[in-house]
């Protein structure tokens, strides 16, 4: 049997998206600057990431803030960033089923002159590239596994997945034990619902001074349509149709340029039908007569799916522990109002960095010193940009008229009328069938927003998972971990197998269990690491975990 190898290392960045890459470079930054007197034995940085190779597992809209960016690589035009296509015009519109009402004003948090259209799967790409010309070494296709802690609960690193494991859970021919990557400081940038940040919670119960996280899913497509049809540059956002008031979330549609377009749905994941589909939703969305205009003649080049955090300030966690800390995603720095976090996460990556470096300096990696980082952050931009909308997320649980109302005052006195308003968690708003329906739903397997599948403008989940890209080896462990039990006793018959729905790229099926009922089949394979399923499922029993490195989505382009 191979040894595990162990590995030691200064710093140890979890992560390799815009926030776990900033902060290497940061890291490689502050260390190059004599005039601070920190000078000394350069550090040893490791950046490890689950995806094969730079931004293969990168998905949001985008769009991109470039302020953390010049701070971060002044020079960044002469260096070749791919910052797509600068944001011509603004609009908003409010949707109902045949019509739409352009706002009469952008609201501020709308407003995106001066960003830019990008591709997050290559800007991540170049950043990846700027962190390597630095010397520092990024392990590609390694997914973390498990915290490692040593004493009273000190994080001390990571253990990456093992390799060429089968699927009945044996050392195939070509196994490898994962590495033990030991680190002073180790900063987690797992992203949304990062599975090793989960065990921080779970371990060090980071989260239990904050409101609970929430989260929304947003589904996305880049279509190629006739080039003369929108403007490059042309932003749209809508609110509306299909969502009902009980449901919060609206669209975006970006042109990049050349034909291309960015469409995609975003739905908070506090939704109560059961059998509401946010799938389906976005296929209601493409039909809609304005959206169809647009999409008409086109056809659809990829698909993908992720979580955000949306809960804003209010949930974030303790961002420091001894030996650890968080940054981007993992710590739910999104700002849900203008459905962007790029900035906030390489901002956070920043702070984190220039934090770890003056400890390790200091001879002192205690959650005392490492706590500085949090002084930092709320000094910053994601403190300035996140505390005036804190509670706006947590109102539209409410509806639309009361998340609008917060929107306004948070907007008007700058958060200062806007009060705390407490969080939940997400998923705990689902209600069962028959409180839901008020009578037991008996046809659970149709969504309640079942959508009609015509594979020219709207596509069933089987093939937009094939336009994901996505792969993993069927032999291999199911990495989603599943109280299968729990599904066929209660959830199934409280909930209606509400996992088929809510997952992107059906994942989860139910199927003929050859006695008459129904049992879950878990379609592992198709999964695009959104983690909806780990947010979402309602006895909180299926949890993603990552599938051996270098597998899952390829976002190349997204
Ligand atoms: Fe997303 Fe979970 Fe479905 Fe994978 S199985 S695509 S993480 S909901």
């Amino acid at each position: 049997m191979a040894e595990r190898e162990t590995l030691e290392v200064d710093v140890l960045i979890v992560g390799g998206g815009p926030a776990g890459l900033s902060a290497a470079l940061r890291l490689a930054q502050v260390q190059k600057a004599p005039h601070e007197g920190k000078l000394g034995e350069p550090l040893s940085i490791a950046v490890i990431e689950k995806a094969p190779d730079a931004g293969r597992h990168q998905l949001s809209g985008a769009l991109l803030d470039p302020s953390t960016l010049t701070d971060l690589i002044p020079d960044f035009a002469s260096k070749g960033a791919p910052l797509g296509t600068p944001v011509d015009n603004d609009n908003i519109y409010f949707l109902t089923e045949q019509s739409k009402f352009r706002l009469p004003i952008t609201p501020p948090p709308f407003q995106n002159h001066g960003n830019h259209i990008i591709s997050l799967s290559a800007f991540t790409k170049w950043l990846a590239a700027q962190v390597e010309a630095e010397g520092i070494d990024l392990f590609w296709g390694f997914p973390g596994q498990h915290v490692l802690y040593e004493g009273d609960r000190r994080v001390v690193g990571v253990r990456t997945g093992d390799r060429g494991i089968g699927k009945d859970g044996q050392p195939k021919g070509a196994f490898e034990p994962g590495a033990d990557i030991r680190a002073k400081v180790t900063i987690f940038a797992d992203g949304v619902r990062g599975h090793l940040t989960k065990q921080l919670y779970r371990d060090l119960q980071i989260g239990s001074r904050s409101e609970p996280a929430q989260f929304a899913i947003g589904i996305k497509e880049l279509w190629d349509i006739p080039k003369e049809r929108l403007k490059p540059g042309t932003v749209i956002h809508t609110l509306g149709y299909p969502l009902r008031e009980e449901e919060f979330g609206g669209s975006w549609l970006y042109a990049m340029g050349d034909g291309r377009i960015s469409i995609g749905f975003v739905v908070g994941l506090e939704y109560k039908d059961p059998l509401f589909d946010p799938h389906a939703a976005f296929q209601h969305f493409k039909r809609h007569p304005f959206i169809s205009s647009i999409l008409e003649g086109g056809t659809l080049v990829r698909y993908g799916a992720k979580a955000l955090p949306e809960g804003g300030w209010n949930t974030q966690p303790k961002l420091y522990v001894d030996g650890a800390l968080i940054v981007g995603d993992a710590a739910n720095f999104v700002n849900s109002m203008r459905l962007k976090g790029i900035h906030l996460a390489m901002r956070s990556g920043m702070l984190a960095a220039e934090t770890a470096f003056d400890a390790i300096r200091a001879g002192d990696t205690s959650s005392k010193q490492l706590g500085f980082y949090k002084a930092a952050v709320d000094a910053s931009a994601i403190r300035t940009e996140l505390h005036p909308v804190r509670s706006v997320h947590q109102a539209f649980g409410a509806g639309l008229v009361a998340g609008s109302a917060a929107a306004g005052l948070a907007m008007f006195s700058k958060g200062a009328l806007l009060p705390d308003l407490p969080g939940h968690d997400g998923h705990k708003q689902m209600r069962m069938i028959e409180s839901y329906y008020g009578l037991a739903k008996r046809d659970f397997l149709v969504p309640s927003n079942a959508a009609p599948i015509d594979r020219k403008l709207t596509f069933d989940k089987v093939t937009g998972a094939h336009y994901s890209g996505t792969h993993h080896d069927e032999n291999q462990p199911v990495h989603l971990l599943v109280q299968t039990d729990v599904c066929h006793s209660i959830c199934g018959s409280e909930y209606g197998h509400p996992c088929v729905k809510f997952c992107p790229a059906n994942v989860y099926e139910m199927v003929d269990n050859g006695a008459g009922g129904l049992r879950l089949q878990i379609n592992a394979s198709n999964c695009v690491h959104c983690k909806t399923c780990d947010i979402m499922d309602p006895y909180g029993v299926i949890t993603w975990v990552a599938p051996e490195g270098g597998e899952g989505p390829s976002y190349d382009g997204m």
